[in-house]
């Protein structure tokens, strides 16, 4: 049953003439529900499937449940999604578009969350939307795609939300035997947990989130996701909103493609002013893509910040 595409590897003209390296973009934002979690949560659900879960349960309004949601509906599993009462309509439109159901349940995620786990019963399945090894099992083919048709870039630049593509991405390095690759790990300032957790050493949890980047709005990473940057090498951006919404709006003119801020933030980390970056000629950006931004939104987050 295909859950997930194979995804081209886009060189970047336009970008590789700016920054002055090859740039290319694993597009991501292709997969069939528009983000990357198509992988990891396409994987997960099979799996648990084989394993006789009879039913998945997500509590989450963005593009993880919608994923669930979306593999439910090609594995013939019934899929339910509890949602808080903050999920913007268009959302909650999207994951019952793909046959699941979807209960609105309380005014923040942890309440919506405290429930759909209350809802789990024994041959039920709770997907997790980024804290599970099959989740990282999964998203790890995108770089066993990328090992299959390119040689071995010199830097890896993704978001991090919670840090389950950070850690899908590094078992696919790893699987392929690219020990040295560096991951650039991007946030937006507001939405950076796992910065700041690298910097303490120990998971954080952010008091609140403030960056209109919601996909990346964990309040804390995994503790695996830590513990990734003692096993790999890890370096990390923190970029303003309005540098993520430029690099939304320059994947839109060049690229044609829509993506949310949390994409866009991978895009401006490429200006980071960062050893791994100064040192690379080929540079990968991982366009992990999303579904919650519109043409218009981006424009107006572009107005708006650029005011501010
Ligand atoms: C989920 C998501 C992220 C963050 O992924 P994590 O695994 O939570 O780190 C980034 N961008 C988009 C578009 C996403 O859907």
């Amino acid at each position: 049953m295909i859950t997930h595409f194979e995804t081209p590897l886009l060189e970047s003209r336009a970008l590789s003439r700016r920054c002055m390296k090859t740039i290319s973009l694993k597009m991501e934002a292709w997969q069939p529900t528009g983000s990357f979690k198509n992988r990891g949560m396409g994987y997960a659900c099979s799996i648990y499937r084989e394993r006789g879960a009879e039913r998945f349960i997500s509590s989450s309004g963005g593009n993880a449940g919608l994923a669930v949601a979306y593999a439910g509906r090609k594995l013939g599993v019934p899929v339910v999604v509890v949602v808080p009462k903050t999920t913007p309509e268009r959302a909650r439109r999207l994951i019952a578009r793909e046959d699941a159901e979807v209960i609105v349940h309380g005014d923040s995620w942890n309440e919506a969350d405290a429930f759909a786990r209350s809802l789990v019963h024994e041959n039920d399945a709770f997907i997790h939307p980024f804290d599970d090894e099959l989740l990282w099992m999964g998203h790890a083919s995108m770089i066993d795609e990328i090992a299959r048709s390119a040689s071995q870039p010199d830097a890896i630049i993704l978001s991090v939300g919670g840090g389950g593509l950070l850690c899908g991405v590094i078992e696919g390095l790893r699987r392929n035997d690219w020990h040295n690759v560096p991951v650039i790990a991007a946030e937006t300032v507001g939405a950076d947990s796992y910065a700041q957790a690298l910097k303490a050493n120990r998971v954080v949890n952010l008091p609140a989130i403030s960056s209109i980047a919601t996909s990346l709005g964990a309040r804390a990473v995994s503790s695996a996701a830590l513990r990734a940057a003692t096993q790999h090498p890890v370096e990390s951006a923190v970029v303003s909103d309005a540098a993520a919404v430029a690099g939304c709006l320059e994947l839109l003119e060049e690229h044609r493609v829509v993506v949310e801020p949390a994409c866009g933030a991978s895009v401006a980390a490429l200006d980071a002013d960062l050893p791994a970056l100064q040192r690379a000629r080929n540079v990968i950006v991982i366009v992990c893509g999303g579904v919650n931004a519109s043409v218009e939104q981006l424009h107006a987050w572009s107005r708006t910040l650029a005011v501010a």
